[in-house]
């Protein structure tokens, strides 16, 4: 056999090899997501933006022990406490987390006794201007409120296994 048809014996094999390798890719399920039409799954500990939550009858959870912002590495947490108005009981008057600093440890939500700060699942926070991200009592409040139903779905998928 010359040379040239030896050459052209390997390229045809090659290009059926190839046809058929990308034939297999073309069907098969695809990795890849329309994001943001589409999403992948969230797990229950997916540690996400911030929020503070309440009671179901509204009550704020948060009795101002300050564990989440000893705990915090990166000092992201300022809470400054007060007694309430009608009952006097030990409430916050300033609860702020500056979301720059965090680095989505968790160790807040795992230090809160009620519950109060957790992580929730939301993951589209994304900002234009730092000053955004520098998150008050009230935003935290708001995100609680937003997603309590997610969070206490999360909490309770997860707790089996605390
Ligand atoms: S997740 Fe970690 S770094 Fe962020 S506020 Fe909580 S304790 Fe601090
Ligand atoms: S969020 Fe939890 S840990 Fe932090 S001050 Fe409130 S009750 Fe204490």
């Amino acid at each position: 056999m010359r040379a040239t048809q030896v050459v052209n014996t390997l390229l045809l094999k090659e290009l059926v090899s190839a046809f058929f390798l990308a034939m297999r890719y073309f069907f098969a399920p695809k990795p890849t997501i329309n994001y943001p039409f589409e999403k992948g799954h969230v797990s229950p500990r997916f540690r996400g933006e911030h929020a503070l939550r309440r009671y179901p009858n509204g009550e704020e959870r948060c009795i101002a022990c300050k564990l989440c912002e000893a705990i915090c590495p990166a000092q992201a947490i300022t809470i400054e406490a007060g007694p309430r108005q009608n009952d006097g009981t030990r409430r916050t008057v300033r609860y702020d987390i500056d979301m720059v600093k965090c680095i989505y440890c968790g160790f807040c939500q795992e230090a809160c006794p009620v519950d109060a700060i957790v992580e929730g699942p939301n993951f589209e926070f994304a900002t234009e201007t730092r000053e955004e991200l520098y998150f008050s009592k009230e935003k935290l409040l708001d995100n609680g409120d937003r997603w309590e139903r997610e969070i206490a779905a999360n909490l309770s998928a997860d707790a089996p296994y605390r």
